[in-house]
């Protein structure tokens, strides 16, 4: 039996923007070593403390847009404003090899990478316990403005009303109790019969006289 064999798989973390995904992110990729971070292009500017080519590729909308037309993109979305996208390159690499990829992305990116890759894609969905602590998150967070915390608060709406697109869903209430839960999702997901396409081999030899 090889164990390289298994298929790599795609975790999708998403949430209202303040509810977790980053610091889920960063809790999860510390403890599964094999586990990616899928690093997004973006053309939104950077915050204090991001680098490129570790939390995002930062792009001029010129570049960003090259990148789509030359087919670099696995998916692409308009997120408050800005252009999000995931490289495809890496992704498909990863798959190949047997390792699994975490995406840190909104709603309508977890959508295409689903339509993209129908066989690979395990959804999780975040939730904040109350949107007043949602406002606490993002304010506590202390990297966006008054305005830009305005527009993310307009913005979770919208974002919580497509929960049913996933497989799962977890409140965030207690951090670790949340990092625990998505990582028994990912052992989960990874024993499924689609994800070993050498288990019929292994059955005959099991089951050989
Ligand atoms: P965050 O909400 O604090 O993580 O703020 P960011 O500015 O880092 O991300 C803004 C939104 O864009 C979040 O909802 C992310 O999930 C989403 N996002 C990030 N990367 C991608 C991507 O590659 N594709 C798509 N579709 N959305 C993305
Ligand atoms: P997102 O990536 O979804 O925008 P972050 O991971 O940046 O969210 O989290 C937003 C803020 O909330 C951060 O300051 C983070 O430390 C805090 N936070 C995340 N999870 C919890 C939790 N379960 N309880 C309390 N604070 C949390
Ligand atoms: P540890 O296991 O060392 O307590 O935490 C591991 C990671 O989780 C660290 O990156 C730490 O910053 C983060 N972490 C621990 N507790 C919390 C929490 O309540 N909220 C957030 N956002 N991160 C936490």
């Amino acid at each position: 039996m090889n164990r390289i064999s298994r298929r790599g798989l795609c975790l999708v973390l998403a949430a209202p923007s303040g509810a977790g995904k980053s610091s889920v992110s960063r809790a999860l990729l510390e403890r599964e070593p094999e586990l990616k971070l899928s690093v997004s292009a973006t053309t939104r500017a950077p915050r204090p403390g991001e680098q490129e080519g570790v939390h995002y590729f930062f792009r001029t909308v010129e570049q960003f847009e090259a990148m789509e037309a030359d087919g670099a993109m696995l998916e692409s979305a308009n997120v408050f404003g800005r252009r999000y996208g995931t490289p495809r390159a890496p992704v498909v690499e990863a798959l190949a090899t047997g390792r699994d990829v975490l995406f840190d992305i909104d709603w309508q990116g977890h959508r295409l990478l689903r339509a993209a890759l129908p066989e690979d894609v395990v959804g999780v969905f975040l939730l904040p316990p109350s949107l007043v602590e949602l406002e606490r998150r993002l304010h506590g967070r202390g990297q966006d403005s008054a305005e830009e915390i305005a527009r993310r608060m307009k913005a979770a709406r919208d974002e919580i009303s497509h929960w049913a697109d996933f497989d799962h869903v977890l409140v965030n209430h207690d951090f670790h109790e949340t990092v625990a839960q998505v990582r028994a999702i990912l052992q989960a997901a990874r024993t499924t019969r689609a994800r070993q396409p050498w288990l019929p081999d292994f059955i005959d030899g099991l089951l050989r006289p």
